[in-house]
C-alpha cells in the first residue's frame, strides 16, 4: 500500500472519511483554513530561498498576498472582511517569524522535502510511506532539525509534541536518508507561527522501531477495512470541519429536510411550473423564428448587415461557412507521407455511422447485429408528455 501521514491520520480520525477522500477519491473544495495555511507554506519556502540573495520581508509578504488572492479563487463564497482577517493574519505571521529568525542565520538543507519510506512488513509486502518536510537544516556536524510550521491557534503541550506521530514519521524518513545520522541528533520541532513558539522534541532509537510498527500496524487496520467494506464514521468535534459532512451517514439526515418535504403537493406544483415553462419556451421558439425571418427579410431587402432597435441593441448579420474535407485528397497526403495508421484511424468504428448503416440492412441481418450489442452506460432521464392523458 502506498500511503502518507496525512492518509494515516484521516484514517484514524475517521474511518468514513478514509474512504470517501482517498478510497473513492471524491472531491471536496478545500477549507479556507487549508488554503491559508498552503499560501503561508508557500511563503516560507519563499522566504528561504536565495537566488543569490534571500528575498526581503516586502518580497515575502508580497509573495503571500499574490499566494493568498489566487487561493481566494478556489473558495466558494469567503466573506471579503474575512479574507481580509486572513490575509492580516498570515501577514503578520510572516512579518513576526522574518524579524525573529531572518533566514541568512539558517544552514537551511531543503525546503518542502518529498520523501518516501519503503516498509516491508511480516508478509514481506512492500509498502510506502510519502510525505513532505517543511524545511530541513543543519544544526551541527551530523545534527540536524526538521521543522513544520504549523499555523493553528492550538498550542500542544510538551508531552504531546514528545509523542507527535507526524513528527515520528520524519524523524523516520530523515534517519532512511541518511542511515550514518544518530537518531537523538535530529531535532524535531513544531513552529507556531502564530504565536511565534517553536516546540522541539526528539527521538531515540528505540522509538524509530515503534513509528516503524505503528505504521505497520495502521496498514494492517486499514487492509482489514477495506477486505469487509467497513468504514464506520466516527462522529467527532472534527465533523464541523469535514467538506463529506453532508454525504456522511452520521449527518445527511440533516441535510435531507428539503427532500423529504418535497410531497404529492409539491410534486403537484412542481409539474404544473415544469409545463408552464416548457409552454412558454416553446411559443418563444416558435415566434423567435418568426421574427428572424421577417427580420431577415428585411436587412435583405434594404441590404443591411445591422439593425438597431431604439436602445442600441443590434442584430447583425453573419455569413456563416462550413466546409468538408476531400477525403480522396486526404488519403493520397496521409499514404505519401507514410501514415496509413493514422488514415485507418478515420475509419473507426463508430457507432453513429452504423445506426445509419443498419437502416439500409435486410431484417436478418440487422436482428443479428442488433443481438451483439452490450450495454454500455445507464442513467435515468425524465421525459415530458406534449399532451394531457385522459384520466
Ligand atoms: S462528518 Fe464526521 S463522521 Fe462523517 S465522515 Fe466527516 S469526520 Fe467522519
Amino acid at each position: 500500500m502506498r500511503t502518507s501521514y496525512s492518509a494515516l491520520n484521516t484514517f484514524k480520525q475517521c474511518p468514513q472519511k478514509f474512504k470517501f477522500q482517498i478510497i473513492d477519491k471524491i472531491k471536496a473544495p478545500r477549507s479556507p483554513e487549508a488554503l491559508f495555511g498552503s499560501s503561508v507554506h508557500e511563503a516560507m519556502k519563499f522566504m528561504f530561498s536565495h537566488d543569490p540573495l534571500f528575498p526581503t520581508l516586502d518580497e515575502v509578504l508580497g509573495h503571500f498576498s499574490e499566494n493568498w488572492k489566487v487561493a481566494l479563487n478556489k473558495t466558494s463564497g469567503l466573506a471579503q472582511e474575512l479574507a481580509q482577517v486572513y490575509e492580516e493574519s498570515g501577514r503578520g505571521m510572516l512579518k513576526n517569524f522574518y524579524k525573529n529568525n531572518p533566514p541568512w542565520n539558517f544552514s537551511v538543507v531543503d525546503t518542502e522535502s518529498h520523501f518516501e519510506v519503503l516498509l516491508p512488513d511480516e508478509k514481506g509486502q512492500n509498502h510506502v510511506l510519502a510525505g513532505i518536510i517543511d524545511r530541513v537544516d543543519k544544526i551541527g556536524e551530523g545534527e540536524y532539525e526538521i521543522i513544520d510550521y504549523k499555523t493553528s491557534r492550538r498550542l500542544p503541550s510538551q508531552e504531546a509534541a514528545d509523542a507527535d506521530f507526524q513528527m515520528s514519521l520524519y524523524h523516520m524518513a530523515l534517519m532512511r536518508r541518511w542511515p550514518g545520522t544518530d537518531p537523538a541528533k535530529i531535532k524535531l520541532s513544531l513552529y507556531f507561527l502564530k504565536h511565534n513558539e517553536k516546540i522541539s522534541s526528539a527521538r531515540s532509537k528505540e522509538a524509530l522501531e515503534a513509528t516503524r510498527e505503528a505504521v505497520l500496524k495502521t496498514i494492517r487496520e486499514i487492509e482489514q477495512k477495506i477486505a469487509k467494506n467497513d468504514f464506520p464514521p466516527n462522529v467527532s468535534k472534527l465533523c464541523d470541519y469535514c467538506p463529506y459532512k453532508q454525504i456522511c451517514p452520521a449527518w445527511k439526515h440533516l441535510y435531507k429536510k428539503e427532500e423529504q418535504n418535497f410531497d404529492e403537493t409539491k410534486l403537484q406544483e412542481a409539474l404544473k411550473e415544469y409545463f408552464e415553462i416548457k409552454s412558454v419556451d416553446s411559443k418563444n421558439e416558435d415566434r423567435l423564428a418568426e421574427l428572424q425571418t421577417a427580420i431577415k427579410s428585411y436587412m435583405e431587402a434594404n441590404k443591411l448587415d445591422r439593425v438597431f432597435d431604439e436602445r442600441g441593441y443590434y442584430i447583425s448579420k453573419k455569413l456563416q461557412q462550413r466546409f468538408k474535407y476531400d477525403f480522396d485528397k486526404v488519403k493520397e497526403i496521409l499514404t505519401a507521407a507514410g501514415l496509413e495508421n493514422e488514415w485507418q484511424k478515420i475509419f473507426e468504428a463508430d457507432d453513429k455511422k452504423l445506426k445509419i448503416i443498419l437502416k439500409t440492412l435486410s431484417p436478418t441481418l440487422r436482428a443479428r447485429i442488433e443481438s451483439q450489442k452490450i450495454l454500455s452506460k445507464e442513467f435515468t432521464v425524465l421525459s415530458a408528455s406534449s399532451k394531457p392523458v385522459k384520466k
